[in-house]
């Protein structure tokens, strides 16, 4: 190949153009050349914004970030490689061996991992309590106690965790408050307005929503926290790819119409389980049937959330019927998609527990979690309604 330039391989010059693109062009450069020394000393020492190489930051991720910023009233936010390298940005990017740290009794499954295994290991103690009990939180407290990791709503039960009361015990102790706002979103609720110190996503699940797309973001309200997060990531590889970051900001530009449609659905589709023959129960935040229902108004207002969780009767027989009946609908561990996801947790997530532990938490054979994407709530209607008396003729 030859260039502009003779025989020189680099750089291919760019065509002209007097107009601009409007999509975000998609930079997967890894490297990036300066004018000279005394330039790059401009940019390492903050004088002028540059990048250098993609580990320490690159536009495509830049963009998804300010995004992100905007839409949870943070500054300066980190995006990551993955959900989990951003919940791991804050336990192991802020944590020192020897602190504490209470976790939610029900964080998402890897979570509690990294609360259950790597800490202790890494010398940082752990206690998980429930984040809708405030007084079993405080009386998990430790001296060196330096954070509460907690999720709005937890994960297949729909509770809501008592972030005001977390909050108010945090800034009384002094400490974290971290809250994983993955299912909830900023659509209904920014936690950092709610006193919560840093925020965490999974951007995998339903703020990019099209299952093509692994990335993470983390913020905190103090600067120098966000900032020890960063270069914990870059030191520690989670650096996002430019071209998920790419995917990821085509999917935040529909994301609030993604949002505001799943959780109607939600609500109507949760109501009409209710009506099923067969169905033992339905768990979701905003109905009336909902232990936690007021504190889910007073936090999450209007907007619910897009996940819908209820029992059938029948044991794994029923269950079986059910997702094979359940016709265009993707049996998948997952949430947040474009379509509804469905997941069993005895025989995923929560494969791990004993039937007893299980049943501790109400999941039973017949527990399902829905996740409502963007079919019109119609079609699901009767899809639930066939599945369900498919599963009531096989048990
Ligand atoms: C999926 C998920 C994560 C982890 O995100 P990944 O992008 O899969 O690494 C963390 N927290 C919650 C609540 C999640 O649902």
């Amino acid at each position: 190949m030859r260039n502009a330039k003779g025989s020189l391989i680099r750089p291919t010059p760019l065509p002209e153009s007097a107009s601009h693109p409007v999509v975000t062009p998609l930079s997967p450069s890894v490297v990036y050349a300066s004018e000279t020394p005394d330039a790059l000393d401009d940019q390492y020492e903050g004088r002028v914004h540059g990048y250098t190489y993609s580990r320490e930051g690159h536009p495509n991720a830049d963009v998804v970030a300010a995004r992100l910023d905007a839409m949870e009233g943070a500054n300066g936010g980190v995006v990551t490689g993955s959900g989990m390298a951003a919940v791991s940005s804050v336990l192991l990017g802020l944590l020192d061996s020897g602190d504490h740290v209470i976790g939610g009794n029900q964080l998402y499954g890897r979570s509690l991992r990294m609360m259950k295994e790597d800490l202790p290991r890494l010398g940082i103690s752990t206690t998980l309590a429930d984040p809708g009990d405030v007084e079993a939180v405080r009386a998990a407290l430790r001296l060196e106690t330096k954070m509460i990791l907690v999720e709005v709503v937890s994960n297949p039960t729909l509770r809501v965790a008592d972030l005001k009361g977390l909050a108010a015990l945090a800034a009384e102790r002094g400490i974290l408050l971290a809250v994983d706002n993955t299912f909830t979103t900023p659509r209904a609720i920014r936690p950092l307005e709610h006193g919560a110190d840093i925020v965490i996503h999974s951007l995998t699940k339903l703020l990019s929503g099209h299952s093509d797309v692994m990335l993470g973001y983390v913020a905190a309200r103090d600067p120098a926290l966000t900032e020890r997060m960063r270069i914990f990531s870059i030191t520690t590889g989670m650096t996002p790819s430019p071209f998920d970051c790419w995917l990821a900001e085509r999917g935040l530009l529909s994301f609030d119409l993604r949002f505001d449609r799943t959780q109607e659905t939600a609500t109507a589709l949760a109501d009409h389980l209710a009506t099923l023959p067969g169905v033992k129960r339905v768990l979701y935040p905003m109905r009336q049937d909902h232990p936690d229902r007021f504190r889910a108004r007073d936090l999450l207002g209007e907007q619910g959330c897009n996940m819908v969780s209820f029992e059938l009767e029948g044991g794994r027989a029923a269950a079986n019927a059910f997702t094979r009946a359940a016709d265009g609908l993707s049996f998948a561990p997952t949430l947040g998609d474009v379509g509804t996801t469905l997941s069993h947790p005895a025989s995923s997530s929560h494969r791990g527990l004993t039937v007893p532990e299980r049943e501790a938490l109400g999941l039973s054979e017949g527990f399902f979690r829905v996740s409502v994407g963007l079919e019109d709530a119609g079609t699901l209607k009767s899809i639930f309604a066939d599945a369900v008396a498919a599963a009531m003729e096989a048990s």
